[in-house]
Order: C-alpha cells, then sequence, then structure tokens
C-alpha cells in the first residue's frame, strides 16, 4: 500500500507487516464482516470468488456466511498464510486458495458474489479494481453481487497545518523559509496522511462515483472535474483534501459503508491531500474554484498524475454545467 513499482507490486504484498497494517484497520475488516453478516441469505449455499484474498480473512467471512465454496485468488506468496488461515478456521474444504493472478485463473464455475478488497489511496492508487472489473466480466454470473458494489471518491478545499502553519513555530523556532521548499517539492503530489475534519473549508464535492457493476476500465484512466466551492467558514486554503467511501449491497438492511472520511474513524488509507503551492485566505462564504484531474501516469498504470489548478471564481462561468457535465454522480 506504499508507493510501489508495477513490478514489485505482488512482491511488497508478500511483506507481511502490510497485511498487518490492513488487519489492524477494524474499521475496514468490520465493514466487510457487516456486509457479508448482514446479507447471510444471499451468501447462504453460494459460490463466491475474493479478488486478492491477502491473508484471507474476507474468504473466511464469506465461509461463516455459510458461503458453499469460496474461490480465493491470491497472486502472491501470501496465498500460503491464506491456505492455513482457512484450515485454521476449520474450513479447508470451503475455501480453494488458488495461487494465481485472477486474471490468469480459470474457474470450473461462474460466481454468485465477487468480494474484493481492492481501493487504494484517494480510491484508485494502487490501480487493482482493473483486476475487479476483469474478474467480474469473466466470472460474475448475471445479476450476481459486487462486495463492494459502489464507490464515491470526494474532494474538499482544506488548510494543511503540517505543510504551513507547521513551519511558523517548531516548539519557539520560527522556520517559515523552510515550509515553501519543502511544498516545492510535494506540489501536485499526493500527500497521504490524516486530515483533521477542523481542517476542512468546505461541504464535499463528488469527484467520481462508481457502479462497481458496471464500471470500465477506461473509464479510470481519466477523471477531470471543476468543482465551484463555498468556504463554509474562515480559514487557509492550502491543499486539497482527498476521501472515499464504498457501500455494500444489502435487500434488507441499511447497506454498509465503509467511509476515510476525516470525522469517521481514522483508516490506514487516512486521507490523501493535494498540497498548494502557495495558500490563500478565504473567508465564510468564500467561493473557491478549481479543476482536479486524475490522470493514469503512461509509465505506470498503478499510479495517478494528480493535479489541481486553482481558478478564478468569477471566470468560471457555469459550474453547475461543468459539474454534471464533467463528474460521474
Ligand atoms: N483481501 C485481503 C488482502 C487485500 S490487499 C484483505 O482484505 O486483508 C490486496 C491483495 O490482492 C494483495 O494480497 C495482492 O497481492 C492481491 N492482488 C492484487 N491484484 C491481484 C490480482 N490481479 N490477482 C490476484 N491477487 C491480486
Amino acid at each position: 500500500m506504499e508507493e510501489m513499482e508495477t513490478n514489485n507490486y505482488f512482491e511488497s504484498y508478500e511483506d507481511l507487516e502490510i497485511h498487518k497494517l490492513m488487519l489492524e484497520d477494524s474499521a475496514r475488516n468490520l465493514a466487510y464482516k457487516d456486509a457479508i453478516f448482514n446479507n447471510k441469505q444471499e451468501f447462504l449455499g453460494k459460490t463466491v470468488l475474493d479478488v486478492g484474498a491477502g491473508t484471507g480473512i474476507l474468504s473466511v467471512f464469506c465461509a461463516q456466511a455459510g458461503a458453499k465454496t469460496v474461490y480465493a485468488v491470491e497472486a502472491s506468496d501470501t496465498y500460503k498464510i491464506a491456505e492455513e488461515v482457512a484450515k485454521e478456521n476449520k474450513f479447508g474444504d470451503v475455501i480453494k486458495v488458488i495461487h494465481s493472478k485472477v486474471e490468469n485463473v480459470t474457474l470450473p464455475e461462474k460466481v454468485d458474489i465477487i468480494v474484493s478488497e481492492w481501493m487504494g489511496f484517494y480510491l484508485l492508487h494502487e490501480g487493482m479494481l482493473d483486476s475487479v472489473i476483469a474478474a467480474r466480466d469473466k466470472f460474475l454470473k448475471v445479476g450476481g453481487l459486487m462486495f463492494p458494489e459502489s464507490a464515491t471518491l470526494f474532494a474538499t478545499p482544506c488548510s494543511v497545518p503540517s505543510m504551513y502553519s507547521f513551519w511558523e513555530d517548531v516548539n519557539g523556532v520560527s522556520m517559515t523559509h523552510v515550509g515553501p521548499k519543502l511544498r516545492a517539492k510535494t506540489c501536485q503530489k499526493p500527500v497521504c496522511e490524516r486530515t483533521h475534519p477542523d481542517c476542512l473549508l468546505s461541504d464535499a464535492d463528488n469527484v467520481l462515483w462508481l457502479d462497481l457493476r458496471e464500471v470500465t476500465m477506461e473509464e479510470l484512466n481519466k477523471i477531470e472535474v471543476r468543482h465551484l466551492a463555498v468556504a463554509n467558514k474562515k480559514g487557509r486554503y492550502e491543499g486539497i483534501c482527498l476521501w472515499f467511501s464504498c457501500t455494500f449491497p444489502s435487500t434488507t438492511v441499511e447497506p454498509v459503508t465503509l467511509s476515510t472520511e476525516p470525522d469517521e474513524p481514522l483508516t490506514h488509507w487516512k486521507q490523501t491531500t493535494i498540497v498548494l503551492p502557495s495558500s490563500l485566505e478565504v473567508e465564510e462564504g468564500s467561493p473557491i474554484a478549481y479543476d482536479l484531474l486524475l490522470k493514469r501516469s503512461d509509465e505506470n498504470a498503478r499510479r495517478y498524475i494528480i493535479e489541481v489548478t486553482m481558478l478564478d471564481p468569477s471566470e468560471v462561468e457555469h459550474p453547475e454545467y461543468c459539474l454534471c457535465h464533467l463528474t460521474k454522480c
């Protein structure tokens, strides 16, 4: 989940510390568990594909919910751990661990449900959703369920104290000339750190909404939106904070949502901030206009280039039109 190259992508998942980091994220684990257990009737006697099973936790949830067969596909060597975990939980017969990239797998049947934890920083980092889409198109029965079934990426103008005000007083020492040097380096590069909810300067804007039953890989290549936000308090506009949520299917109770919003319990995804090179004082009610572009890198399809362009709000003539036209929500 740290920065990684395509060629060592799977090797990085051989590091058990990375799996521990995910397994310690109980907001993450429990969202999947609740979504699966709240829908036991959908799992009972059914066939499930776990795309990127890792240590096997999601496969075990599905087996515990009554699935007949769970194909646990894992490309890295962690598949061995998944086999042990399946056995330790007495589901050695239900969970069929397959050591392969899901793109290269053949299964003896189509599946009723696909479960996968594919989300990266700012949702799209790592590009693992491509593999889930490929698996869906190949293996999911018509009308089958996706866990999760939708995902939304949000953006909000924010202050970034770690990159700005921090330098004003480092234990009594003023270092304001250091900030710009550091910002020049991180400018336009995503910073993964916790954003305190008080740092958000406006309501969230939707950048992207994905129906995971239908989205195509091409739709993930370039995402371009223009937002006209309104500051809901006085503050310093220093960056754009990105986070996401995922919603699981439910026919009976309120659907489960896993949210990485700043005022939700912290997850291992934290939030992602695009830091602006210079800051702007805003008053409550001030308009803040910006373009946001997320474009897959040509060198590495698992990475995105993210660009924020500050706009003069008075020159953003038809924000409503832009919103409807450019975003998918
Ligand atoms: N499902 C586990 C692990 C999630 S991390 C959990 O929730 O804890 C994502 C896992 O997917 C990693 O172990 C990675 O090696 C695996 N993975 C990513 N792309 C894959 C692909 N195309 N085929 C098979 N496994 C993949």
